[in-house]
């Protein structure tokens, strides 16, 4: 049987990575997070204080994003180093979004996400996926969902994780993100003509599950 590229993007905090993971899962797929990758380096940048643009992309050559598998798990890793739980932060998460804009990282990370992509069967989420890494890919799924309602999950994420989020600073942030993702230049988060749209805000988990698991076996 042959394997397919499934391409999922939207905004930040609408279930994407959870939905790619189930998906992947139920199809036999590897799964890949580039939101991670743009963390991993946003981590990095905060590390080693680097503000500047051209500092950013001249340390570039020195930094290697990878992934490793911990109990089944997908962790990923800044130059060897497992840095899952290290770039699930705010902080971190805007950094990564304020990096995502910088053209030089973007092709050094795409780069690598198509390498990712050669042999198929491949479930990849972000927000160029269906746009710039795979236009070509089988399946694009573009998912939404309301701002309040994506706060709401990433709030509920952050206090899981022993954090202790404000509401209303979650929810700002939810919408400066949605702002930096659709207006930067490079790469600007936008739903691909061919992507179909998948808007969750009133959907059960496996109400949507459900949508996916057709939608991929009708394009498989
Ligand atoms: O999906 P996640 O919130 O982990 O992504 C972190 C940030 O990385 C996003 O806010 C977005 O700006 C950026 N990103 C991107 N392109 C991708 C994946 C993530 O610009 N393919």
């Amino acid at each position: 049987m042959s394997k397919i590229i499934v391409a999922i993007d939207g905004y930040s905090s609408c279930g994407k990575s959870t939905i790619a993971k189930a998906l992947a899962k139920y199809a036999g797929y590897t799964y890949v997070d580039t939101g991670a990758m743009y963390r991993a380096i946003g981590l990095y940048t905060l590390r080693h204080h680097l503000t500047e643009t051209a500092d950013i992309i001249a340390a570039l050559p020195q930094i290697q994003v990878g992934f490793v598998l911990v109990d089944g798990a997908q962790h990923v890793t800044l130059n060897g180093e497992d840095v899952e739980s290290q770039i699930r932060t705010l902080e971190v998460g805007n950094r990564a979004s304020e990096v995502s804009t910088i053209k030089e990282v973007r092709a050094f990370l795409v780069a690598q996400q198509q390498k990712m992509g050669l042999e198929k069967g491949i479930v990849m989420d972000g927000r160029d996926i269906g746009t710039v890494v795979f236009p070509q890919a089988e399946l694009k799924l573009f998912l939404t969902a309301s701002p309040e309602v994506r706060a709401q999950r990433r709030y509920d994420e952050l206090v899981e994780k022993g954090q202790q989020p404000d509401f209303a600073a979650v929810l700002a942030d939810v919408n400066d993100r949605d702002y930096r993702d659709t207006h930067r230049a490079e790469s600007p988060l936008r739903q691909a003509q061919d992507a179909i749209v998948v808007d969750n805000s009133n959907l059960t988990r496996e109400e949507q599950m459900k949508v996916i698991y057709d939608l991929f076996n009708r394009y498989k």
